[in-house]
């Protein structure tokens, strides 16, 4: 079972995401546990005080260090196993599917969701094991890329998903993007399904979903391609597919 312990002060926020699919059936399965640790209920401060205005000036508050820290000991309490303490933060490495795994092998991951400017800088470098972003984009909180790395993180785990979703076969499982899908019916508004998908010739339909998914990695995420091994057949269908669009320019 992997522990999520996420800090925020909004607890609130996940209530109906973690009440529906996947989530709720990890949870359930006890495939995951999700406990939630309020910092204004650890802090010493008058009125459950857990921010304040940044030192040397400027706009904005600045989560506080005591609040975080009660918090982070009362976690420790809990457990006997080793915590991995993340800092959910724009300035964090960038969570991508191949770094799953290396969370999944943590077992107990506690997740500190900032606010405002973010938290006092002495709770990063002294408390924290990693930060960790979403992207290159600022949100508002912590809380919805905590949702994230949840979610990510839970459908990987075995038997969270239905039996017949193939986990290496999404995008980027293989560093590849993932080859189109069709659902009924076979015509609509003159768009037909491809016909190789209705043949019913099972090997037939794999070559062409890896040619589909080659092609679509080539014009939407090239650099993907960089980062990959190729058999010589597949080596072939991409210069073909280079070459069509040299003369399509
Ligand atoms: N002042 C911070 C900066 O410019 O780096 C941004 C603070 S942001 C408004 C408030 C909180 O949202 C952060 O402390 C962090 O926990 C969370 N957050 C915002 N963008 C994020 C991202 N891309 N990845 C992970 N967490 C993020």
């Amino acid at each position: 079972m992997i522990k999520f312990h996420i800090i925020t002060i909004f607890p609130d926020m996940f209530t109906s995401f973690l009440k529906y699919g996947i989530l709720k059936k990890a949870i359930k399965e006890k495939k995951i546990q999700i406990t939630f640790w309020n910092p204004r209920n650890y802090s010493p401060y008058k009125h459950k005080k857990i921010d304040h205005k940044t030192y040397g000036g400027g706009p904005g508050m600045v989560m506080l260090f005591l609040p975080l820290w009660n918090t982070l000991q009362a976690i420790k309490k809990t457990n006997h196993k080793k915590n991995f303490i993340i800092y959910l933060s724009p300035q964090g490495k960038t969570f991508k599917q191949k770094k799953i795994t290396y969370f999944f092998k943590k077992k107990n991951l506690i997740f500190i969701c900032g606010r405002y400017e973010g938290i006092d800088e002495r709770l990063i470098k002294n408390e924290i094991h990693e930060e960790w972003s979403i992207g290159d984009y600022i949100v508002t909180g912590g809380e919805l890329p905590a949702m994230i790395f949840i979610d990510a993180i839970t459908r990987t785990i075995p038997g969270v998903l239905l039996k017949n979703i193939v986990l290496t076969k999404e995008s980027f499982s293989q560093g590849l993007l993932d080859y189109p899908h069709y659902t009924i019916p076979e015509k609509i508004n003159n768009f037909s399904v491809p016909k190789i998908l209705l043949s019913g010739n099972h090997k037939k339909i794999k070559q062409w979903r890896i040619k589909k998914s080659l092609k679509k990695t080539f014009l939407k995420r090239p650099e993907l391609l960089k980062k990959r091994n190729f058999t010589l057949k597949q080596l072939k269908y991409l210069n073909k597919i280079k070459n069509c669009m040299k003369v399509k320019k």
